[in-house]
């Protein structure tokens, strides 16, 4: 259960969290058709809070709009702003960001014709999104049973809303047969990613995870590779398939919700020795120093607020 806060940011003002309502009527909530971003600020090590890569999310919220072909009635930088009056407002020094770009209600069908653009930024409180069971030990994790869209059949580059109705089925199956997260394949058969994250593997010290292709281009992978470069790890965007998977050294997810969860199990095989792996640790303790504002190096990625 999220827990109600007191502000929610609509169309351009602040209001009150039990009544940011809409019209049953909404467009989207028909059709799909609509954008979001998921977003992360944290409590820093010495009492302030920062926003993760703020820039890049409003970056791809604006392109997820725009492959929708969603005009946003608002400048980037009156998004970025709002966030972070958002998160002011609500009195959090942690929080989940959730910036949701949708079509209104006006005309019905599928042509949505000149119904209005709205937008919305709602923020809560959560913590680990596998569980923090999963972030220190390891998850288990299944193969979908479901495909991952084809690139011309939905956007895949896109936070699409109507996207997320393959991740709900793929995410509720596993979890329904006992499982945390669920691997998704593309459509030609080759580890894609999850219904919400990145995935990554080890072998013999290098890292490997799918290219872009028809992923979706996550930016807690974009900052997964950084990090490894700099510490002269090999990156290979390659595909593979689920048996590579299988016997990877050491495997985990990255996300803005899933930080970096490793992987401990996958179709009932062990990764590796069944427990997080070296450089997923190592990886891991870095991006948490990294949103902490321990890592003086990459504090280029945070937008203290
Ligand atoms: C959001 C998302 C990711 C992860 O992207 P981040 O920018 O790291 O949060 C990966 N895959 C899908 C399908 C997503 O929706």
């Amino acid at each position: 259960m999220v827990e109600k806060l007191e502000k929610i940011w609509m169309d351009g003002r602040f209001v009150d969290w039990d009544d940011a309502n809409i019209h049953i009527l909404t467009h989207t909530l028909h059709y799909g058709l609509g954008a979001f971003e998921g977003i992360r600020c944290y409590l820093c090590d010495d009492g302030s809070s920062a926003i993760f890569k703020l820039k890049e999310h409003v970056d791809r919220f604006f392109n997820s709009a725009h492959i929708g072909q969603i005009d946003i009635p608002f400048s980037k930088e009156e998004i970025t702003n709002a966030i972070i009056e958002t998160i002011k407002i609500n009195g959090l020094k942690e929080s989940y960001i959730r910036p949701i770009v949708f079509i209104g209600d006006g005309a019905m069908g599928i042509h949505p014709q000149d119904n209005p653009i709205r937008v919305a930024i709602a923020v809560w409180q959560w913590g680990a999104y596998l569980g923090d069971d999963g972030l220190k030990n390891g998850i288990r994790v299944k193969t979908s049973s479901f495909t991952r869209h084809h690139v011309n059949i939905m956007m895949t580059k896109a936070k699409i809303c109507g996207n997320y109705v393959n991740s709900v089925l793929a995410k509720r199956e596993v979890v329904q047969d006992g499982y945390d997260e669920a691997v998704i394949l593309d459509t030609e058969g080759y580890v894609c990613e999850a219904t919400g994250e990145n995935i990554f593997i080890t072998q013999k010290g290098d890292l490997k995870t799918p290219p872009l292709t028809s992923v979706l281009p996550g930016i807690t992978r974009e900052s997964v590779i950084s990090i490894a470069l700099d510490r002269g790890i090999r990156v290979i965007e390659e595909r593979f398939t689920r048996d590579e998977l299988y016997v990877a050294d050491e495997a985990f997810f990255t996300g803005t919700a899933a930080e970096i969860t490793p992987i401990r199990q996958v179709d009932n095989r062990s990764i590796g020795n069944g427990k997080p792996g070296e450089i997923t640790q190592t990886l891991q303790n870095i991006f948490f120093d990294i949103i902490r504002g321990k890592q003086e190096k990459y504090k280029k990625w945070l937008t203290y607020i």
